[in-house]
């Protein structure tokens, strides 16, 4: 048995914390802020709940791999998981056009929209059926694989959407609404192989949202790991690795502590890391990653609303244009607007509660993180008008929502970083462009042969499952190190 020190109990750290215990390792998790959760979080203001995190979680599919290992992270398993019948939704010049989970509902209604563009609406949806397929979650019974005749068929087709960014697949389309949808859905710069998956989890019924949502399955998690005899701490920032020679000694924490292990697993945001709590160098692969100019990082800033009524003229997550005049304020041409009928809980009876987000260029968080940092009543200021704007933009959409919404919160990439400490406040990982494969970065740290990663970066976009399998994957290096040792 070793002793692990995990840095970071956002998904990554717990799932790194809970498998070492499923090992047999004695195992403590060091969190800085006050929850473990990271980016899988909600919170409350007064009677309204506010979740930020889960979209969708890949891997709420039983067929699915990923679904065993959220059983043995405690996040699936006794809890219902909402699939819901459609996940985005564009509305542009009185016309609408959902992502429904009904594939065949979606290829009906894209084609019954605009037939002249049948041959780029079929082949889109022929490579989310092919990719459905790839996942082991294809089929009618979710569990038919790609035969090899079918994999070398379908190849020329995810060679053309590998290559292809959402924007210019976008430009293959004639009709505006199929030109919003394809472009806006997570933006032009993605590559259009990133929204087809997304496409292919959510139809494949592999993209629920557990009940209770995004912070009560970090708890769940983080109950497990307790549970399971792993001791948690919260308040506790690890700020020095320090090091003898190519081992890690000890880790000392903001509180003056200083914590010793067999072995070091860091969560954090790598760029926080390297060169700053350990003199150590990144790890090649992962810093070609970050000197890349065509991977970039993003984030957002959000607003929630109370909502008077819980009768919406919308369903899911609807994506519409705003004004021209609000383009440069709202550094964006349109706004995703989020409903949470799933989870009555999250409001009073009769209300409900309202989310957006808009995605922004690196520069813009820097921009905003830097405001913060010299000008603290500008940035207040700035977030007051990104809010009124943006309630401005929902209610010129939906008039019948005018004096029924009411500002809970905002928050931006700023609030990121102040509250999960990466970077530019980057909640996922680089944004995966065209021509660009999803290839894994390593776990080890040239020069500390007891230090490791677990980290979302390690593989480009980020996001839930990749966190929680980097976590898995550190430790079962760690069980592969103690093997030869003894
Ligand atoms: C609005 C939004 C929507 C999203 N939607 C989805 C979705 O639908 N599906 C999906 O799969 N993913 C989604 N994601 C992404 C997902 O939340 C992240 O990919 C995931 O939570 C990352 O987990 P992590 O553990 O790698 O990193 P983090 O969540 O950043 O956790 C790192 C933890 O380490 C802690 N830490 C940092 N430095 C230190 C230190 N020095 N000492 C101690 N602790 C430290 C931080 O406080 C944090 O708790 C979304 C995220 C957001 C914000």
């Amino acid at each position: 048995m070793a002793k692990i020190l995990v840095i970071g109990a956002g998904v990554a750290g717990l799932s790194a914390g809970i498998y070492a215990r499923l090992s047999g390792h004695d195992v403590t998790v060091c969190e800085a802020h006050s929850v473990p959760s990271g980016n899988l979080t909600g919170w409350q203001r007064g009677e309204y709940h506010i979740d930020n995190c889960i979209h969708w979680l890949t891997g709420t599919n039983p067929s699915d791999p990923f679904y065993s290992m959220w059983l043995d992270l405690g996040a699936l398993g006794n809890v219902n998981v909402h699939n819901g019948e459609r996940l985005y939704t564009c509305e542009l010049d009185g016309k609408s056009l959902s992502l429904w989970r009904d594939i065949e509902r979606m290829k009906r209604e894209m084609l019954e929209l605009s037939p002249e563009d049948e041959g780029e609406i079929l082949s889109f949806i022929r490579g989310a059926e092919l990719i459905e397929r790839l996942n082991n979650v294809g089929g009618k019974e979710h569990n038919e694989g790609v035969t090899l005749g079918k994999l070398i068929a379908g190849a020329p087709l995810l060679v053309k959407y590998y290559r292809l960014s959402c924007g210019e697949l976008a430009e293959r389309f004639k009709h505006p609404l199929l030109r919003f949808f394809i472009s806006s859905i997570i933006g032009r710069d993605f590559g259009s192989l990133a929204l087809l998956m997304i496409v292919a989890t959510f139809c494949s019924d592999n993209g629920g949202i557990p009940e209770g949502g995004s912070y009560a399955m970090a708890q769940r998690m983080a109950k497990r790991l307790c549970d399971l005899g792993g001791t948690l701490l919260t308040r506790k920032r690890a700020i020095r690795i320090n090091r003898s020679e190519n081992r890690v000694e000890s880790v000392d924490f903001e509180d003056g502590d200083r914590l010793t292990a067999d072995y070091v697993i860091v969560t954090a945001d790598p760029d926080t890391v390297f060169g700053s709590m350990t003199d150590l160098p990144m790890p090649k692969d992962l810093e070609k990653c970050f000197g890349d100019e065509r991977l970039f990082r993003f984030s957002a800033y959000h607003t929630a609303f109370a909502c008077d009524t819980n009768k919406l003229p919308f369903e899911g997550d609807v994506l519409f244009k705003v004004p021209i005049k609000y383009y440069s304020r709202l550094k964006t041409d349109h706004i995703t607007l989020r409903e949470f009928s799933h989870e009555p809980s999250y409001a009073p009876a009769g209300k409900t509660v309202l989310g957006t987000m808009t995605y922004l260029s690196e520069e813009d968080c820097l921009e905003l993180i830097r405001l913060r940092q010299t000008d603290r009543e500008a940035y207040n200021a700035r977030k007051r008008e990104l809010a009124e704007i943006t309630e401005r933009c929902i209610v010129r959409h939906y008039p019948e929502l005018e004096g029924k919404i009411h500002l809970l919160d905002t928050w931006t990439p700023a609030s990121y970083k102040r509250f999960t400490y990466s970077e530019m406040g980057a909640f996922m990982s680089f944004a995966l462009p065209g021509r660009k494969l999803p290839i894994p970065t390593t776990s080890r740290v040239k020069g500390a042969e007891n230090l490791l990663l677990a980290t979302q970066w390690q593989r480009i976009p980020g996001g839930l499952p990749t966190a929680a399998t980097f976590g898995k994957t550190a430790v079962e290096t760690i069980n592969k190190l103690e093997k030869r040792k003894a």
